[in-house]
């Protein structure tokens, strides 16, 4: 069995009940992939560059895992697709995006997977819930924590803590 390491995935969703679908996809994971050992806050972002599209739920987890990379995002893309009975036709909208943002401090390059996320040093809506539970944290190839990559991010789309009882 792999070593025991700690992968940095970035949930999201804009279509039906976003709190509801975050939950269930916490629910899976944890059931298939690992352990949940921090869970950010959720946060509300416009979506990227779509002002006609709902707006983003995101949240960042800290999942310990002895999956391989690979493997990791295979269960990450189940958890997309037992999410999706809720797709709609409207492009870009979806009811679940996980994504890897961090595996370790590995840097992998493989056909169908890049981590660290390659654009996570250009998206404030993953970087200030992943700074949540893990800002000391080192970006391999950059070099700098995340609270230091938070400081320096040029995106302007405001990223707004989410609370349920606001509906
Ligand atoms: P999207 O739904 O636009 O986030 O794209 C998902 C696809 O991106 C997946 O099918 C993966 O093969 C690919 N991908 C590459 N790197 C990553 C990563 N670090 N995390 C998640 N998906 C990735």
């Amino acid at each position: 069995m792999s070593a025991t390491k700690t992968a940095y995935l970035l949930l999201g969703s804009n279509l039906g009940d976003r709190a509801a679908l975050l939950r269930e996809a916490r629910a899976y994971l944890a059931a298939t992939a690992g352990e949940i050992a921090a869970a950010s806050a959720l946060y509300e972002t416009a979506a990227w560059g779509r002002e006609d599209q709902p707006a983003f739920l995101n949240q960042a987890l800290a999942l310990r895992t002895t999956l391989p990379p690979g493997l990791l995002l295979a269960h990450c893309l189940a958890a997309e697709q037992h999410a999706g009975r809720e797709r709609s036709e409207r492009w870009g909208s979806r009811t679940l995006d996980v994504d890897i943002l961090l595996y370790g401090s590995e840097i992998i390059d493989q056909p169908g997977l890049t981590v660290p996320h390659p654009r996570l040093a250009e998206r404030r809506f993953a970087l200030v819930p992943l700074a949540e539970i893990g800002g000391q944290v080192q970006h391999p190839v950059l070099g700098l924590t995340v609270a230091e990559l938070l400081a320096r991010c040029p995106d302007p789309l405001p990223v707004q803590p989410w609370l349920e009882e606001q509906l």
